[in-house]
């Protein structure tokens, strides 16, 4: 065959193909032409998965009537005018091919009118053809109408999905936009049904309940981050709420919605060791960048970007993700495997030991036992959800039903965290004593006594009230008040000794938390203790009150939780899928 240049009808389907992949392409392209003329509302309606109709309504600034030719010519474009913009780019818009592909491929229609104009125009193009223009009254913004998309390509139209997956990808896009421009409204109707309708008022948990629901929308962590380079904001499931795949890692960079599998791998890896092997997180993130930082112009329908520095992004990424489930993930949640009692203990005391060492290494002893789901870091966490007393197991253990699944709390170890808080945080200025009717003498072994002695500032800080009665003897007149329901001598004897029958010797570097830890240690309740429902329960209601309610104060847990989620996986109810 001989060389020729292709007919225009040719090559402008060839090109179109590019930039109008599927009905979903059409809907990005015109939403974002939409936000790049400043529209504060949106409207689009999808007929038949958007093959029969698209069309998209918005109030921005519009088009000039003499500039409304050119529009559809390819790299028509009124964002940028020079190859250094393209450096510098702050619209979403800038490669003036997207009007021309659509129009070379469809029944398409536009209706606008320009801010400074009186009156608006109509023009309607037929397979990228003009066939008729009119001036007509409306007000100021652009309607386009996307009729019968791939009429002259049908080749195209056999390669789309089924209308239900094709309507998916649409809701989607658009409610990633919605999300991200929070200010402007929007809405979508699909097949004569409202899907999405924000109301612009900036509020995204609100929008992530419409594209979630309520339950979920809450539960989103938020991430917040900035430095000098980057900023980033954004949601992100906590650790009972994942995915079988990345697919709902979202990103927007400079306000544009991209796919990079580099960052995506950011916010995997950031959750590595919190989540259960192949599941993974939903995320919305964004992510704004000087535009001189990247290159956004690498991709026909701009849905990839590249990044100058990349690294520096990816570990800012990962850091903050990490840092924000490490903040709100606070206990351990024991995958099903570990249900057996021995293997239970034996884990989370290991785990308990290594609490103080940095969240990287107790990172790779999870992964090296394969602990995937493991996590303690219960020292920033604050707060404890709502439980329902379920009942005392083995009479160490108290079982109780949190929102989110199981807890099994040792209730010696709770009751360490609880006692502790009550004697740090007692407030000095107001009278924390509580005098006894009749003193009680204690005689102590000469060790002890020197003990006590150096120890007195110690224990008449945190409420002790002591004479001294004699040698060897003290006379305790009051005890701390929130001690008062503990016997006395007891109480005393174990801020000086950590083991009642073979007091060894204290080591020197004491401070007034390692003794009030002692303290707690022995005046607690023990493991094998019979509790009454209602000690149970104020149990339960003093550890929620605790500021740091998830260990005791040796670092060990005071409970382990297991989710929902990983019970009815256990069960069978719920597959990898
Ligand atoms: P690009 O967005 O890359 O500039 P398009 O083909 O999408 O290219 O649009 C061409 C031009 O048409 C835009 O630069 C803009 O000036 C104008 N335009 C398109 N859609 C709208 C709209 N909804 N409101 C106002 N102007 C629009
Ligand atoms: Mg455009």
């Amino acid at each position: 065959m001989p060389i020729l240049v292709l007919p225009k009808e040719v090559s402008s389907k060839i090109a179109a193909g590019e930039v109008v992949e599927r009905p979903v392409s059409v809907v990005k392209e015109l939403l974002e032409n939409s936000i790049d003329a400043g529209a504060t509302e949106i409207s689009i309606k999808i007929v038949h998965a958007g093959k029969r109709l698209i069309e998209v309504i918005d109030n921005g600034e519009g088009i000039l009537y003499e500039e409304s030719g050119i529009a559809f010519k390819r790299y028509a474009t009124s964002k940028i005018s020079s190859a250094e913009d393209l450096e510098k780019i702050q619209t979403l818009g800038f490669r003036g091919e997207a009007l021309a592909s659509i129009a070379a491929v469809s029944r398409f229609m536009i209706e606008s009118r320009a801010r400074n104009e009186k009156i608006g125009f109509n023009l309607v193009i037929q397979g990228g053809d003009e066939t008729g223009k009119k001036h007509i009254g409306r007000s100021v913004g652009t309607l386009i109408r996307v009729e019968d998309l791939f009429f002259n390509v049908p080749a195209r139209l056999k390669f789309l999905k089924k209308d239900i997956t094709e309507r998916r990808l649409i809701s989607l896009i658009v409610s990633r936009y919605a999300l991200f421009y929070a200010g402007i409204r929007f809405s979508l109707i699909q097949e004569g049904k409202k899907v999405l309708a924000t109301n612009g008022n900036n509020n995204r948990r609100e929008i992530l309940s419409q594209v979630y629901n309520l339950e979920t929308a809450k539960s989103f962590l938020e991430v917040n981050y900035s430095d000098e380079y980057l900023q980033l904001e954004g949601y992100t499931s906590p650790l009972n709420f994942t995915r079988s795949t990345r697919k709902e890692i979202f990103f927007f960079i400079n306000g544009r919605l991209v796919n990079n599998p580099v960052l995506s791998s950011a916010i995997t890896r950031g959750y590595h060791g919190f989540l259960m092997v192949g599941r993974f997180p939903i995320t919305n993130l964004f992510i704004n960048i000087s535009p001189t930082e990247l290159d956004v112009n690498v991709h026909p329908t701009k849905a990839e970007i590249r990044l100058k520095n990349s690294n520096q992004v990816f570990t800012a990424i990962q850091r903050i993700i990490r840092k924000t489930i490490a903040a709100y993930a606070p206990y351990a949640a024991i995958p099903a495997h570990f249900w057996k009692t021995s293997e239970l203990e034996k884990n989370v005391g290991h785990l308990g030991i290594d609490l103080n060492s940095s969240v990287d290494s107790r990172q790779e002893m999870q992964s090296s036992e394969r602990l995937t789901s493991v996590h303690l870091d219960p020292l920033k966490y604050s707060g404890l959800p709502l439980l329902r007393l379920i009942g005392q197991l083995g009479l160490t253990y108290i079982a109780a039903e949190g929102p989110d699944g199981l807890y099994l709390i040792d209730q010696h170890a709770a009751h360490e965290r609880i006692l502790f808080e009550k004697i740090a945080n007692q407030d000095v200025d107001k009278n924390i004593s509580q005098f006894l009717l009749e003193p009680i003498t204690v005689t102590l072994p000469s060790a002890q006594f020197e003990r006590l002695e150096q120890q007195l500032g110690l224990l008449i800080g945190i409420g002790f009230q002591l004479e001294p009665f004699g040698p060897g003897t003290y006379k305790i007149m009051a005890v701390p008040q929130v001690l008062s329901s503990m016997d006395p001598k007891e109480a005393l004897m174990s801020a000086v000794s950590d083991d009642k029958d073979s007091p060894k010797e204290l080591v020197d570097t004491e401070n007034k938390e390692k003794m009030i830890t002692r303290i707690c240690k022995r005046l607690a309740i023990k493991g094998g203790q019979v509790l009454s429902t209602q000690e149970q329960k104020q149990l339960i209601r003093d550890l929620e009150n605790c500021k740091n309610p998830r260990t005791c104060p040796h670092g060990r847990p005071t409970m382990i939780h297991i989710s929902v989620d990983v019970l009815e996986r256990q069960f069978g109810r719920r597959g990898s899928v």
